[in-house]
């Protein structure tokens, strides 16, 4: 039975889903879910992200962590984490810079947060030694020091229509041989009470709930014991409108179709990551900002003088890419995570 004809009988059975169930059934179904079967990543993938791009992205955040490391007094045993880690290339990059930075390598323990088994054996094959979790909520106490890219974009959100005070959910029915949206009754939603404030009739809202319990972990061992995240993702700080996207082989298509097989994502909701972390947050910062304090260009530079002239044609496109206002520079951000007291990882501001 074909994902699509389970998503039917479903519906059939117990009424249209919410889009949030939906995106769930899509992406992590355990035997059709679009991330359980595949390596979704790189040029003959579906989509690409920043670490696939260029080696630049992971050693920056690896200096970055490394050195809110030292500004916390350089804990001598810590948590290293990566939660959706992909093919493991940010992690591998970020272990490479960090390298020669005293006594870092030594300190650490690597922890990696993965749902899915395909990427899993990727990660394994590159990073070799690691602890697999499911769940953020296994990770061992201690100093946390994590980066996730492009990893909350991939959660479930539920969509809202604002109807006067009240908000209508979307849901996903089937009519006429195809996956349809229709609209559940009007409902006041008391997480969406501050979003009467800039939003007006008809208007559509989404809430990524499986991001909070995961962010509230992180923060409160970061506030516990100390250490710092790094989250990457495209979004602002309070996402209006449907931003649910579906992409196949570098081309956007229907949400609806091809369930399971095609790559589902939203913009995410930097307020609402915030609001769920008990730690300190800091501002969020355009990714080529971020990266441009984080000297990109001239990293970028003397890995040029090292490349062949086929080489550098890619290399300067990808630098433009990850930085440019009109590519992934102004829509990606990044918030980091830290506790009281402490200075934010270098790149953003506190
Ligand atoms: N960070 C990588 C991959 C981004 S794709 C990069 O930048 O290239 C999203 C990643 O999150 C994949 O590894 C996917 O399998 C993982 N993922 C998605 N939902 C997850 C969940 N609920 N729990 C753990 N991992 C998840």
């Amino acid at each position: 039975m074909s994902l699509r004809d389970i998503l039917i009988e479903r519906i059939r059975t117990i009424g249209p889903m919410r889009v949030a169930d939906y995106m769930a059934e899509c992406l992590m179904h355990p035997q059709h879910g679009y991330y359980a079967t595949r390596d979704p990543l790189g040029a003959r993938g579906d989509f690409t992200t920043a670490p696939e791009m260029t080696q630049m992205f992971g050693e920056l955040i690896g200096l970055s962590l490394a050195q809110a490391w030292m500004d916390q007094g350089a804990p001598s045993s810590f948590i290293l984490a990566e939660i959706g880690p992909g093919r493991g290339t940010l992690m591998a990059d970020l272990l490479r810079a960090t390298n020669k930075v005293p006594g870092f390598h030594d300190a650490l323990d690597l922890h990696l947060i993965e749902a899915s088994p395909a990427l899993r054996r990727k990660q394994r094959e590159l990073l070799g030694e690691a602890t697999w979790h499911d769940s953020i909520a296994d990770l061992p106490e201690g100093p946390l020091f994590l980066v996730a890219n492009e990893f909350f974009d991939a959660l479930p959100v539920r969509q809202f229509i604002r109807e006067g005070e009240l908000w209508r959910e979307r849901l996903v029915g089937f009519e006429n041989a195809q996956f349809c949206f229709g609209m559940g009754a009007p409902v006041d939603q008391p997480v969406l009470r501050h979003r009467l404030e800039d939003t007006e009739e008809g208007h559509l809202v989404e809430v990524c709930e499986p991001a909070h319990p995961i962010v509230h972990e992180i923060g409160k061992r970061i506030k516990r014991h100390g250490g710092a995240a790094l989250i990457i993702d495209y979004g602002d700080w309070r996402s209006q409108g449907d931003t649910m996207q579906a992409v196949k082989g570098h081309q956007e298509v229907d949400v609806l179709d091809l369930p399971g097989d095609s790559d589902l994502t939203a913009h995410v909701d930097f307020e609402l990551l915030c609001a769920a972390t008990p730690s300190r947050f800091s501002r969020v910062t355009p990714q080529g900002v971020f990266l441009e304090r984080l000297g990109i260009t001239t990293r970028a530079q003397v890995l040029a003088q090292q490349m062949e002239p086929v080489q550098i044609e890619q290399h300067v496109a990808a630098h433009r890419r990850l930085t440019h206002p009109e590519e992934m520079g102004n829509l990606f951000k990044v918030v980091a995570f830290y506790p009281e007291g402490e200075t934010p990882p270098p790149g953003v501001d506190p």
